[in-house]
């Protein structure tokens, strides 16, 4: 009856954690953040390796092919200015 019990509790505790999503995006509320808010405070390094990082399922042809693509996309889209969002 005992872990029962505790089987509850740790159930309860489960989905009162899911209903906090401590890892929400307080800008966007996606898990994980899409809009880059979450990354704001990462290091140049760091970030371009989590970048990277994420295109390692594809070839290496495709992982170059998407990291220069989004280089342009960076630099030809409004988004972007010199200096960074508040
Ligand atoms: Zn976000």
């Amino acid at each position: 009856m005992l872990a029962h019990t505790s089987t509850k509790l740790n159930l309860k505790h489960l989905k009162n954690k899911k209903a906090m999503a401590l890892s929400d995006c307080i800008q966007c509320w996606d898990t994980p953040c899409t809009c880059g808010w979450d990354y704001k405070d990462w290091d140049g390094k760091t970030l371009s390796k989590h970048i990277a990082d994420i295109t390692q399922y594809r070839t290496k042809k495709e992982a170059e092919f998407i990291i220069s693509w989004a280089a342009s996309y960076v630099r030809n889209h409004k988004n972007w200015t010199d200096k960074p969002k508040e």
